[in-house]
């Protein structure tokens, strides 16, 4: 992957944007791109750069990750009650965005505030035992607030919830403690020279940016456009660094975040609109809605699917749906054979079977499973009371908050704004 088109092969202590972000550690890595801490020496704070891989499908969908942060920006901060508040946004805020030319090629970098370890982490750090119920709540609050600002207030699909792209506030402390060792680097006192980023482009100058890229798509997936692109046209007043009330290079600004269990929702690289979308080909397999697996028509339903399963996995430490491939059974019908475990047959009727351009590889023409004839049918309350040890009370609020996220019918699931009035997430004493 580090080759043309792939990762940039990043060194500590490079410097980017015109000496403005100063690489000091490595935060993380995905399919799409590399992380990294970096130091902001303009702003003098810490932020965490995403480095996109280089081929130009990879510097679309940057492009389109871009335009969806901005959005969901705009939308939190036309409501907010304190507009500047970021801590408070369910979303990871996007701070600018810029781009590169390094030895594979072009890199749309995007810099955002610094988080701390996604959700998978906290499963493990509990052992895959499940993490308490009150720290469920919460978190479930934060994750449906986020979902209300993407599906009702912007039409936005994040396609591939999971832990991993949900991301705590609090970084871990051995990224604090690199943040207070950091030795800021001196001031030259030379003005930087013009900052070619993207942050300030407008939606009509990032869609002319997009146009050029596609014009270049007839090139092989590893080549950069010809042309350079419009940044140069794009390049702002020179910037100064900012001079800071603290002199002194040994006490590193680190951001000081409110010490809440919150968490944000991150990673909007496969996201897309409810009417602009780009794949049938959406979300991780475990968190995936049954109407994607049939092939039908989606929208911001299937995120409140992927959030269900979530719900369950942080709890119990366990996938809700784990389906496998096995002796001539296709893994969408084993997964479709579990979905029907879990709601019982009558909550996926025949209607529902039968949909979508795939249905008849799984089922036949009156919906019965075509290669699995055995369902072991179980309820969501007995499982949490005898295998996960819940309490009575616990066990039925918080199966009582999945079923309405496990409707098979997508016009049926709750809202989120459905979802956050629940009692399940009202009854905790934080
Ligand atoms: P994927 O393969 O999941 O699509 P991706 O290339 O789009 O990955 P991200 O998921 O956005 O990349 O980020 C990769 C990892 O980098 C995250 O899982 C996380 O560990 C880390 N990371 C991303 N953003 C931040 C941030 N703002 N603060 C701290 N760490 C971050
Ligand atoms: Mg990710
Ligand atoms: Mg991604």
């Amino acid at each position: 992957d580090y080759c043309r088109g792939g990762y940039h092969p990043m060194r500590i202590g490079e410097i980017l944007n015109n000496n403005r972000y100063h690489v000091v550690h490595k935060l993380g890595w995905g399919y799409f791109s590399t992380v990294w801490l970096c130091w902001d020496a303009i702003e003098s704070r810490f932020v965490a750069v995403k480095v996109q891989k280089s081929a130009i499908d990879f510097q679309d969908s940057a492009l389109d990750e871009i335009d969806i942060f901005k959005q969901l920006c705009d939308k939190y901060k036309s409501g907010a009650a304190n507009p500047n508040d970021v801590d408070s946004c369910p979303i990871v805020a996007l701070l600018d965005s810029f781009s590169f030319r390094g030895i594979n090629g072009k890199h749309i970098c995007l810099v955002f505030e610094v988080m701390g370890e996604n959700l998978l982490s906290l499963i493990r750090e509990y052992d895959y035992k499940g993490i308490p119920l009150d720290r469920v709540r919460v978190i479930m609050r934060h994750v449906l607030q986020g979902l209300d600002l993407m599906h009702r207030q912007c039409s936005i699909i994040h396609t591939d919830l999971k832990p991993e792209n949900v991301i705590q506030k609090q970084p871990s402390s051995k990224i604090v403690q690199i943040m207070k060792s950091y030795k800021r680097p001196p001031k030259s006192g030379v003005p930087l020279t013009e900052r070619k980023d993207l942050e300030n482009l407008t939606k009509s100058q990032l869609k002319k940016l997009k146009r050029k890229l596609k014009a270049s798509e007839g090139a092989p997936a590893s080549t950069e456009p010809q042309e350079e692109t419009t940044q140069q046209e794009l390049s702002n007043e020179p910037q100064v660094a900012k001079e800071s009330e603290n002199q002194e290079y040994d006490l590193p600004a680190f951001n000081d975040k409110k010490d809440d269990e919150g968490v944000k929702i991150m990673d909007f690289g496969n996201s897309c609109w409810i009417d602009k979308q780009f794949t049938d080909d959406v979300q991780t397999r475990q968190y995936r809605a049954p109407e994607v697996i049939l092939g039908a028509k989606y929208s911001t339903p299937i995120d409140i699917w992927s959030l269900a399963c979530v719900a369950f996995e942080l709890a119990t430490g366990d996938f809700l749906f784990d389906p496998r491939e096995s002796r001539g059974v296709p893994r969408d019908e084993d997964h479709l054979a579990l979905i029907i475990e879990l709601v019982g047959e009558d909550n996926f009727p025949v209607k529902s079977r039968c949909t979508g351009n795939a249905w008849h590889h799984f089922f036949d023409k009156n919906g019965r499973l075509r290669h699995i004839d055995r369902l072991k049918i179980f309820k969501m309350e007995p499982l949490l009371l005898e295998k996960y040890k819940f309490e009575p009370d616990d066990a039925k609020q918080f199966a009582d908050f999945l079923s309405g996220m496990l409707i098979v019918n997508p016009h049926q699931r709750h809202t989120a704004s459905k979802l956050l009035q629940h009692e399940f997430l009202n009854k905790a004493s934080v």
